[in-house]
Parts: C-alpha cells; structure tokens; sequence
C-alpha cells in the first residue's frame, strides 16, 4: 500500500518527512502513516506536471497512442479491483460489495470512457463568405483544440477512485498533464494509482498524486504553474478554491454539495419507490453528493408510504464493510457522526418526530456507526432540511398538489439531483422541466450514460462533466480560419 507521494513517475516521502494517520472508520484503527506534502512539495508536483506538460511525449501523442496507455491503465485498475476495492472499503467504510461491483469497476470504465471519447472526438468546420481587401473570399473556420497545460484535480473522500478517475480520464485523455489531491480522510487508492500508472508506461510526471491536509490543497489551487481545477467537494471549500482560481484567472470546475429532493406522486408504484428512496438516501450511509435527503409525499399517500418506507430500512444490513453481505456501514470519522447527531437532536428538540434511528447501532461495538435516520414532522425552515447533512438522514415533507411539490422541491439554495416517483409520463416530463436541478431521474436513482451533463444547478456547482462537456472543459479551442475562392498567387 503506498504512502508517500508520487512525483515524476515515482514514489518520495514528503520534505520534512511529515505524515498523518489514516484512520479506519469501521474498527477506529490507524490504517497507515500517510505523507504531508509541504509546499514545496506541491511546487515540485506541479514542476513535474509542467515539464511533462510542455516538453515532455503526452501532449504531442495522438489520442489513439493515448488511448493506447490510458487502457492498460484501466486493465490494472481491473486486475486489481479486489485489492482497491478492499482497500477503499477499508479506507471509506464503504460496504466491499459496493466498492468492487461500483466504484472500482466505474473507475476503470470511466479511463476506458475517456480514452475512447478523446479519439472519437471530431470538430466541424463552417463555411463561410467574406470580403477583403477588395476580394470576394470564401471561408473555412475550424476549430483546433490544445491541451490546457496542467490540471489540479482535487477529490473528497466518500468515492475517491470513482471520483479522481472521473476527472483524470479526460483530462489524460485530451493530452493534459495533473496533479491528483484526494481527501486526508481516504486518500489510499488514489495513491495506489500512481502504481498503475507507472505500469501501464503513462511517461512519467503526467500522474502526480500528493497528500496531505487542507493546506496542500489549497497551496495546490494557489500555485500560478497549475492552468486548470476540477474541484469536487463542499460548497465553503468551492467558494475558496474559485477564489484561489481567480488570482491566475485558471479555468475552473466545482462539483459541490446537494440537497436533492425525492418527491414521490400518488400515483407512483408505492413499493418500488420505497425501495428506490430508501437506496438513494441510504446508500454510502448518505455520504453522497447525489443523496435524496428531502422526501416530499403527496399528503394522501404519506402513511402507506412510510410504512412501506420504513420497511424497507429495517431490512438494510448494517455491519462490517468488509462482509460481502454488507450494505451499509460506518460514517467517514468521529467527528462527522457527532455533526450528523447534532443536526438529528437540533430538529427533535424543535418538536420533530423521529420514524427510525437518530443513534448509534448496539452492533457492531466499534466503527462510527449511526443508524439510518428519518425525520417527521420538520420545520422546512430548519437546518436539517436547508442544509447537506452528508450523512444517513431523511426529512419528511408532504405536498397538496403538483404545484406545491414543485415550489418545496425548488426551496433550497442546492441544485444537483432530484429524483420524480410517478408512473405518469405528462407528470414526469412536466414535473423535470420545472425544478432547478442539474440531473433528474425518473423512477431510478444514479443510473446514467456517461456522454449525459453531470453537474449541478445553483450552489451545487458550476460547468459540468462527463462525455463532450469533460472534453471541452479540459481543452483550449482556437479557431483557425482558411480563406480560398482567389488565387494568392495570381
Ligand atoms: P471538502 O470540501 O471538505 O474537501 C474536498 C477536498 O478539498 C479535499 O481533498 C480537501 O482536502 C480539499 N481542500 C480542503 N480545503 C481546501 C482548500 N482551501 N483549497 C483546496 N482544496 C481544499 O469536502 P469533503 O471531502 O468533506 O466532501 C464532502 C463534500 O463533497 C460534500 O459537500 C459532497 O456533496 C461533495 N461532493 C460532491 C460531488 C459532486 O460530484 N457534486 C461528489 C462527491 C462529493 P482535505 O480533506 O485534506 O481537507
């Protein structure tokens, strides 16, 4: 399991040797020692990505010999998917089963994705007239597109591999050069990569992975070499990191927080979408950006629907992440389950009703463990229901109508993901269009093609990825125009 940092193609321990504990959350374990990267260390990260960027093979490749090395990138990540994915299990607290079959499983397709999209990419022409200097012209406008130079991927922890992949494929892909901050919370596949990298023959300082705490992150966004961010992470750190952007005027993408409403319509299939709400609320114990985490019901149905609700959640099973019939285990730390708590005990004291949970499970003994949660009766005014709570908590509001499940939907300053229960077709599309939301899923929770806009809406974010979007992000186009139509040379 590497720990130090990888730099130029290898592995190094930080400058003044500084190192972090790992922490894991379902045994409250050190896991491992992790290096800090000081400053300089950060400045001799981007130096590599720089040298690499402008002198080195990558930009000149085609993306077909890009794709070449990107995809035997994605076989090692596949050969070793039990390893990673016990590994990020253990890291995260995320269930085995759900590390293996999703994240890394994703992590691969997404550099395989990337890989393809970059070679398949074409750019138009336009045709045109024009006169000059007296001539009558004819023009052709293309677009080019150039790498940006260096990128500064930044991830948090509740899918680390899923997420730096996702990022660093098009940004691989397109022929740019970056270097990878992942959370001090669970920052251990992602330094596993730069294994992978080396392996696959990706030239050496294109991959750069540093760790550390907040301030490497934040020395990394400051640093005037870097062209390019893809933030992913909480709104508070995305506010500072466009900050830090607009000193160099660096291009800049944040992937941020959610609030993501669940509204479920009297005519839904009532124990379909119990069981869809429960998934899109509970899965990664609510630690997902994408976390359906305000349950809106149309007032006639509400009892039968929380029952079925309820029982869904009383099935879930809790335990070890490491048991392959595991389906949800602890939170990410100490800290972050007393916040969640307290978000839970703020509400009932205000007169909420607790429908499950709001503690901590007798079993397992260790782990930070806190039971899914669902809150009745709320004050839509409260934090619990305005602000990301990132963890395993639903709020329950009722609706009377169409329009006033749309205007709760759309109360909230987030806009990432909202998921519609119905099984009517005109409700579906009329209700999607309205609400102010990045994504919309219907029916489904998380299911996706990847050429499809990821991103959000509001203060969930700003610019999207996935299929073109990532690849006009991390390109420069430039138009070149051709003038024909007279002989230049008479
Ligand atoms: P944070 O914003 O706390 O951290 C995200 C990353 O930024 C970490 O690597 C962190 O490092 C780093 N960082 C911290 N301070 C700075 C700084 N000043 N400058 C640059 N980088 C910095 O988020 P969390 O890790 O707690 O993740 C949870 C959040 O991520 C939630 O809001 C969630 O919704 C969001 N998220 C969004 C997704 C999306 O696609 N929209 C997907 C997944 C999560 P360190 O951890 O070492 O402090």
């Amino acid at each position: 399991m590497p720990t130090d940092l990888f730099i130029g193609g290898a592995y190094r321990s930080a400058a003044h040797n500084a190192r972090f504990p790992v922490i894991e959350p379902a045994t409250e374990r050190e896991l491992a020692q992790v290096a800090i990267a000081a400053e300089q260390d950060v400045a001799d990260a981007v130096e590599a990505a720089r040298v690499a960027a402008d002198s080195g093979p990558w930009p000149a490749m085609n993306a077909e010999a890009r794709a070449r090395i990107l995809n035997r990138m994605a076989d090692g990540i596949e050969r070793r998917a039990k390893e990673l994915g016990t590994l990020e299990a253990r890291d995260v607290g995320k269930p085995v089963s759900e590390c293996v079959n999703h994240d890394i499983a994703r992590a691969a397709k997404n550099i395989r994705f990337f890989a393809a999209a970059a070679e398949a990419w074409t750019q138009e022409a336009s045709f045109s007239d024009a006169k000059f200097l007296g001539a009558d012209l004819k023009l052709m406008s293309v677009t080019a597109r150039s790498p940006l130079g260096v990128g500064a991927i930044i991830i948090p922890w509740n899918s680390p591999l899923m997420l730096a992949t996702w990022n660093l494929g098009p940004c691989l892909a397109t022929g740019n050069t970056c270097v990878l901050k992942p959370s001090e919370l669970a920052p251990l596949t992602s330094l596993a990569l730069g294994e992978i990298a080396a392996e696959a023959g990706l030239p050496p300082g294109v991959l750069n992975v540093i760790t550390g705490l907040g301030a490497t992150g934040a020395a990394l966004v400051n640093h005037p070499d870097v062209d390019a961010i893809a933030f992913t992470g909480g709104v508070g750190t995305g506010r500072s990191v466009m900050a830090a952007a607009s000193g160099s005027l660096k291009r800049v993408t944040l992937e941020l927080g959610g609030k993501s409403p669940n509204l479920v319509f009297s005519d839904a299939d009532l124990k379909r979408s119990a069981a869809g709400v429960a998934r899109s609320i509970f899965r990664s114990q609510g630690q997902s950006c994408v976390a359906g985490s305000r349950l809106l019901i149309d007032r006639r149905i509400a009892d039968e629907f929380l029952a079925l609700l309820l029982e869904q959640v009383s099935k879930i099973r809790i335990g070890d992440p490491l048991d392959a019939a595991t389906e949800y285990g602890p939170l990410i730390s100490a800290s972050h389950r007393e916040r969640v708590h307290a978000f839970v005990t703020e509400a009932v004291a205000a007169g909420a009703t607790l429908l499950c949970g709001g503690s901590v499970p007798s079993k397992p003994e260790r782990g930070y463990y806190y039971l899914p949660t669902i809150l009745d009766n709320i004050d839509e005014k409260s934090r619990a229901v305005c602000e990301e709570i990132f963890g395993p908590v639903l709020t329950v509001q009722r609706f009377d109508d169409e329009e006033d499940a749309i205007a709760k939907a759309n109360a909230t300053r987030f806009g990432l993901s909202a998921y519609i229960w119905t099984t009517r077709i005109e409700r579906a599309l009329r209700v999607a269009n309205r609400l102010k939301a990045g994504m919309v899923w219907v029916n489904s929770f998380f299911l996706r093609d990847l050429r499809t806009p990821f991103g959000g809406a509001r203060q969930s974010g700003l610019g999207r990825q996935g299929g073109r979007y990532s690849l006009e992000f991390w390109t420069e186009p430039r138009m070149i125009c051709m003038t024909y139509g007279e002989d230049s040379h008479g």
